[in-house]
């Protein structure tokens, strides 16, 4: 008998839309050029990047001259952090990075790189239990001497949204520049990085519905940042490399997509993602949502479930067909507790045990219905392998 598989991992990645796939398939084949030629070709796909560029600034609230594509968001947050904090120590010795203690890999290891190796000095914001920072706590942090403060917009491990606005007034105030890594956020949250006052802003396509290996980062008309990939003049010289023009035609794409069907998709899985909460808490003994109940992704739920192993849950599920995720690091013997999870105050009995449910486009009633009729005795079983 064949499994039924069920993805609810939406977090991790999405499917590329078919609208998408087939905008991309012509700049393989047929519209090769390089986008830097001066002929026909050149210039079919410059204007490809080009109508992109001018998509993607539409989406994020922008002018096109203030969008950049990179090879994904891990790269857009690198050159975020990295080219801002560089270049404002080199204008006015800046060398303070604020950050919260719940961003991605992708910001915390490359400022704490920053500090541990090239003479910054790292702050960590404080969060809430339910992981939000407020702009208060940016407020009594920030210096002059602060070269970039980032805060992640909706967190990938427990869904919390920031106030990302609040924080932003709170640093353009001081002339600070401010990243916003929205990578997860742009899925389901309408952003407008004028009324966010962002000076930088990350996002990434495979999050919503694009291809994998393609980003874009928003960066504010006089932000100084320093270009880390260096070459050619592409990409107004901040990110040298013959452009990707059928990842950046599809990334243009999906987030138009994205944008034009948020509010339908958004209160379709919001419905699924609170049916499941709602019968989670219900059902499970010792379990507890993780993140904030309100303000949240609307595809996002998450828990902890007390003396549970988290991966061995995990396991369960792939084998009963559901892909879900947790927090902490996959590894075997002494499991480590999720950053993000510690960080908002949660013993280590407690963050062992964690299982995020992301839900998509694609997922339906009847699916979530079958995870939650059989989630309650694959906890209890995950009781036994207690870490
Ligand atoms: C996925 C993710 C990233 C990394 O993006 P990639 O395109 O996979 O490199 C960064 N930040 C957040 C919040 C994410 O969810």
């Amino acid at each position: 008998m064949n499994l039924t598989r069920t993805y609810l991992d939406y977090a991790a990645t999405t499917p590329v839309d078919s609208r998408v796939m087939e905008t991309m398939m012509p700049f393989f084949e047929q519209q090769f050029g390089n986008p830097s030629s001066i002929h026909f070709y050149g210039q079919e796909a410059d204007a490809a990047i080009g109508n992109a560029r001018e998509s993607v600034s539409k989406s994020l609230g922008c002018s096109a001259n203030e969008v950049i594509f990179t090879a994904c968001g891990t790269e857009s947050d690198n050159l975020a952090i990295r080219g801002a904090a560089i270049a404002m120590r080199k204008q006015n010795g800046a060398r303070h990075i604020l950050i919260t203690p719940v961003e991605h890999h992708a910001v915390s290891v490359t400022a704490k790189q920053l500090a541990d190796k090239f003479g910054f000095e790292f702050e960590s914001l404080p969060v809430d239990q339910t992981g939000v920072t407020n702009a208060s706590e940016v407020a009594s942090r920030i210096r002059k001497e602060t070269a970039v403060v980032s805060v992640i917009y909706a967190n990938n491990e427990i869904g919390t949204i920031n106030p990302i606005a609040e924080i932003g007034a709170v640093c353009r105030e001081h002339g600070v520049p401010f990243h916003v890594d929205a990578v997860q956020a742009a899925a389901h949250l309408p952003i407008n990085v004028v009324t966010d006052k962002v000076d930088l802003c990350s996002i990434g396509a495979h999050k919503f519905y694009g291809p994998k290996g393609v980003g874009a980062l928003y960066i504010r008309n006089g932000t100084p940042i320093l270009p880390i990939i260096t070459g050619g003049g592409q990409e107004g010289g901040y990110r040298a490399g013959t452009q990707n023009v059928p990842y950046i035609v599809g990334l243009a794409k999906a987030l138009q997509i994205t944008c034009n069907e948020m509010l339908e998709n958004s209160s379709k899985v919001k419905m699924l993602r609170d049916r499941i909460i709602g019968r989670v808490i219900e059902d499970i003994p010792n379990a507890r949502l993780t993140g904030h109940q309100i303000q949240r992704l609307p595809n996002h739920a998450s828990f902890v479930f007390e003396g549970v192993d988290g991966n061995s849950l995990l396991v369960m599920l792939d084998m009963a067909g559901f892909a879900c995720s947790s927090g902490s690091a996959c590894k075997t013997g002494n499991p480590e507790p999720s950053e993000v999870l510690t960080a908002i105050g949660l013993p280590r009995r407690w963050a062992l045990g964690s299982l995020r449910v992301t839900l998509g486009r694609e997922t339906i009633l009847a699916e979530v219905d079958r995870f939650l009729d059989l989630l309650p005795a694959l906890v209890k079983r995950a009781h036994a392998y207690e870490p």
